[in-house]
């Protein structure tokens, strides 16, 4: 059971050269978003999906291509997919969700867009910028769409250069807790 977790760590490891594109690594980035989290004693599968919410950046471009069946290049397909297949929902759902709960941010809280990074700004116009009101009403309907937007809010938080963050074994007891079971 626990053999998926230490191939995430395989990745991880493997990955962990991988630029973000905001002063930090992707691991790192998803460490720092796990500390808030932690930080703010939420439960274990929202912990659990911090870590992994950009996992579908360590899945591509891997030799064996674990991504494949998503090639669409949307990261948190790629990974939702996967995870999906090894973690309950309340893990996979929020990871699949981080970016739509960016749209949705920006139209329900008019201070949230001026805390977005540049690169965090110019990927909103690709992703079809704020939801309007149609959007707002659909995404709260969605399943786990609160933790979606939590999670939004430590991704944002995990851009820290230099902060320093336990390794990602640190969060094995939330992943573990959080598999299918
Ligand atoms: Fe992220």
């Amino acid at each position: 059971m626990s053999e998926i977790i230490d191939r995430i760590f395989d990745i991880w490891q493997r990955q962990s050269h991988l630029d973000y594109g905001e002063a930090v690594t992707t691991v790192e980035h998803m460490l720092q978003g796990a500390v808030f989290a932690e930080r703010d004693g939420v439960h274990d599968t929202l912990i659990a999906a911090t870590v992994l919410h950009d996992i579908g950046h360590l899945l591509h471009g891997l030799p064996e291509d674990i991504a494949e069946q998503g090639v669409d290049g949307l990261h948190e397909e790629v990974g939702a997919n996967w995870l999906a297949q090894h973690f309950v929902a309340a893990v996979s759902e929020p990871a699949r969700l981080h970016v739509p709960a960016k749209r949705y941010l920006c139209a329900v809280e008019p201070t949230y867009f001026d805390t977005l990074s540049p690169s965090s700004v110019q990927s909103l116009k690709l992703q079809g910028g704020p939801f309007n009101d149609d959007e707002v009403a659909d995404f709260e309907r969605l399943d786990h769409w609160q933790d979606a937007v939590q999670l939004r809010r430590y991704d944002d938080m995990g851009k820290v250069p230099g902060m320093v963050t336990p390794e990602v074994q640190h969060y094995r007891p939330q992943l573990v807790a959080s598999l299918i079971p």
